[in-house]
């Protein structure tokens, strides 16, 4: 590995970064472990962040951290409406962020010190034009593939052409612009409104940073990066994955772990274990979650099943309400978790599978550790890793979706008892050495690329 801490010359002069991530999971804890990295390399770290689901400030003893006013009720809060609580945030954060960064730079300017650059998430597509307004360099961090990146560009185009929206949201047509996807695989599909979406990528799209960050590896999406650096004519930095480079420096995450899965994983046989988490927004019916208890118990697999605690309203409840055999499958063959240390559990020797709603951090997290997925996509970025996984990379199986207790007993033991898994595995084991190798190579090369990059910006030397 050659990403060692930098030391400080003395009276050298220290860049300041401000990283400001959206207030959800998969995009704050990648901005994190961004900012340790950066942090590695010398440069000064302060988060600004909504008080709606901040950090924990004693986790992260080196960073700075500037809390800004979100404006979301209650009642918002509690309903976990994602697009809701992210179009009010695009509104309510504009001044109170905009007022915060002032003060700030108020604060060094005193020191004669000054902010280098500003890296924020492209969710928050409003901070573009106020950085503008600011005078502040700033750089563009996408917490998703570069691929679903590109399908933004893609489906603009499409609509230009009139081909969106689509009513048929199963067409397996291929995309012309981009033909790994089908029009099923687009993330249009699967929303409430695609209107919102098409809306809100045009903004995503009319941003214009100096650079942009991707949390991907190049040997992985090569073709979307050259893609996508057709279409910009600004430098791209595809450093991933960010949470093997972090690991080096820190162990973070957002949610601690407070069930002790990995004493229960240590008891299993090699590859004998199906790791079942499907994501931390999606949310279930009981009788859903009860066909899944049916499935995985008929599947006669062991299993470590992540139940979030907003997904159903009460676990213990839920569980007791099933009929006595799937109770005892459960108990015999299961442990069910509110919340997994998932890197570690997916890093495990008893972890043979993944049963995964295809978020980008958990794919990169699969990947990292050669576990093949069965794929079971729900909406957004998903179905493109999902197609990526199945596809491209050829470590997924692509699922049918129905939460059907044969469907989903069946899947499972393709997965992790027939040959079809195994040659999964041995191709998923093959991936992590090629992503490994990108550490001290692709990915390497590209953060070094970026750290030039900002001290360019701020004239300063490290
Ligand atoms: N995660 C975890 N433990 C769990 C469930 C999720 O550590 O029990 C982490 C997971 O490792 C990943 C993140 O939560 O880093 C989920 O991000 P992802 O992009 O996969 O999905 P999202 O939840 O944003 O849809």
């Amino acid at each position: 590995m050659t990403h060692k801490p930098l030391t400080m010359m003395e009276n050298q002069n220290v860049p300041h970064l401000v990283l400001i991530p959206p207030p959800f999971h998969g995009h704050m804890t990648p901005m994190l472990q961004l900012a340790t990295i950066l942090h590695s390399k010398g440069f000064s770290i302060t988060i600004a962040h909504t008080h709606f689901n901040s950090p924990n400030p004693s986790n992260y003893p080196n960073f700075n951290f500037l809390p800004f006013f979100d404006g979301l009720s209650d009642t918002q809060i509690t309903s976990k409406n994602f697009i809701d609580i992210a179009s009010t945030l695009s509104t309510n954060c504009v001044t109170p962020l905009k007022e915060t960064l002032i003060h700030h730079m108020a604060k060094l300017e005193k020191l004669d010190e000054k902010i280098a650059c500003i890296i924020y998430d492209g969710f928050f597509h409003f901070i573009d034009s106020l950085t503008k307004e600011l005078k502040l360099p700033s750089i563009v961090f996408r917490t998703t593939s570069a691929t679903n990146f590109l399908t933004y560009h893609v489906c603009a185009h499409l609509q230009t052409k009139g081909y969106l929206p689509l009513q048929d949201s199963k067409s397996l047509d291929l995309v012309p612009e981009l033909e790994l996807l089908r029009f099923k695989d687009l993330p249009i599909f699967g929303l409430t409104n695609p209107h919102d979406f098409l809306h809100s990528t045009s903004k995503t799209l009319s941003i214009t940073p100096l650079a942009v960050i991707f949390n991907t590896v190049d040997g992985l999406e090569d073709s979307s990066l050259n893609d996508l650096q057709h279409l910009y004519n600004v430098n791209l930095f595809p450093i991933g994955p960010l949470h093997m480079i972090a690991n080096e420096f820190d162990n973070i995450s957002i949610l601690r772990e407070k069930d002790n899965c990995i004493s229960w994983l240590n008891n299993k046989p090699r590859k004998s274990v199906l790791y079942v988490s499907l994501g931390s927004i999606a949310s279930w019916e009981e009788k859903e979650l009860t066909e899944m208890a049916c499935g995985l118990v008929k599947s006669r697999q062991n299993f470590l099943w992540v139940i979030r605690p907003e997904t159903v309203t009460d676990v213990s409840a839920w569980l007791e309400s099933l009929s006595e055999d799937v109770k005892l499958g459960v108990v015999e063959r299961g442990c069910v978790v509110k919340w997994a240390p998932q890197s570690e559990v997916l890093a495990h020797e008893a972890v043979g599978g993944f049963w995964s709603h295809c978020g980008w951090n958990s794919t990169l997290e699969s990947l990292c550790e050669g576990v093949p997925i069965i794929c079971q996509p729900y909406f957004g970025d998903q179905r493109v890793n999902a197609r990526l996984l199945s596809h491209v990379w050829k470590v997924g199986l692509e699922w049918c979706n129905v939460m059907e207790r044969n469907e989903i007993e069946k899947v499972v033991r393709r997965l992790m008892v027939n040959q079809e898994g195994e040659v999964l595995r041995k191709r998923a084991i093959e991936l992590k050495h090629e992503i490994r190798l990108s550490l001290s190579g692709s990915s390497c090369d590209a953060l070094d690329g970026l750290v030039k990059f900002i001290l360019s910006l701020e004239g300063s030397k490290l």
